[in-house]
């Protein structure tokens, strides 16, 4: 069972799966459009092009703001995170691999199978709070780490034209200590310590591999063309986060199914009320409304 129809789904996200840029409007966008065209006809027969425009896409003036504050710094600081994070999992997969037992395989596994639900409740965490509250204008962390969550609301398939060190920066530099942590730990016990405590190393190396690769996962879920083979296997049993379970998100206001590693626990938390009950919390205590920023982007249409 779903959290929204599709009917739902489609009347207030993106239509993201056609060939032209993610840029053809959606059905009530073209009713809307249409309407707002013989107005604007009426006035200027040139505006037509302009007033058939979809809500949502790299024509988004808000979206093309956002885009706009991605910096060289920002730039310089993902390409140490994501080469630095490529051969921490390097090195631990290695030692891994070595310390490896056939008869540690059934803790091995459930130990491995917790620290990818730990990631994919992690990935929702931040999610959430990234999305719900904060603003762009904040110190430091408001350009580089919030700026990525507002764009991906107005244009959700620019993720898709980000190149791998763009989608994986921030997500690998959170990696890093993780992994760094796991190969000191490799480095000062004794290999019948490493085996004694095995289940852990698997719960946190699969933890760290499903953190660093969780906003590449994400884009796979938003790409409709060209995924290999592989990547389609593993969406269409669900060990990665789904196109269609992550089109769920991506409906206006983007309030519930906040996970994009694996998806898994984004039915049991709406089932729970899990985000909006913290929401209800926090607003009682703070006087804070959850999404105003997000809300005050979305309103940027022109
Ligand atoms: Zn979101
Ligand atoms: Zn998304």
């Amino acid at each position: 069972m779903m959290a929204k129809s599709d009917k739902e789904i489609l009347a207030n996200s993106m239509y993201e799966d056609d060939p032209n840029g993610n840029s053809a409007p959606t059905s009530i966008d073209q009713e809307q459009g249409q309407l707002a065209a013989s107005e604007a006809a009426t006035a200027d027969p040139t505006n037509i092009a302009a007033a058939i425009s979809p809500r949502w896409g790299p024509q988004n003036k808000g979206a093309q703001e956002l885009a706009s504050l991605y910096s060289p710094g920002k730039r310089a600081q993902e390409v140490v995170c994501v080469y630095t994070c490529i051969g921490l999992m390097i090195i631990n997969l290695a030692l891994i691999m070595s310390h490896m037992r056939w008869e540690r395989i059934s803790v091995t596994f459930f130990s491995a199978l917790c620290g990818i639900l730990t990631a994919d409740f992690a990935s929702g965490l931040v999610h959430w709070a990234a999305d719900t509250w904060g603003s762009v204008d904040l110190a430091v962390i408001g350009k580089n780490f919030l700026r990525p969550f507002r764009e991906h609301h107005l244009d959700p398939t620019s993720i898709t034209r980000h190149d791998f060190i763009e989608t994986n920066g921030d997500n690998f530099m959170v990696g890093i200590p993780i992994l760094g942590y796991l190969a000191h730990y490799f480095y000062i016990k004794s290999p019948g310590e490493i085996q004694q405590n095995f289940g852990w190393i698997a719960y946190v190396f699969l933890c760290s591999i499903f953190v660093a690769m969780t906003n590449q996962i994400h884009k796979w879920s938003h790409t409709y063309w060209g995924l290999p083979r592989w990547v389609l296997l593993l969406q269409s049993c669900h060990i990665i986060l789904p196109r269609k379970h992550h089109r769920i998100h991506h409906v206006a206001p983007h309030e519930t199914y906040f996970c994009i590693t694996t998806g898994w626990l984004n039915w049991p938390l709406e089932l729970l009320r899990f985000w909006s009950s913290f929401e209800f919390i926090i607003e009682r205590l703070t006087g804070l409304k959850p999404r105003d920023d997000d809300l005050k982007w979305a309103k940027k249409l022109t």
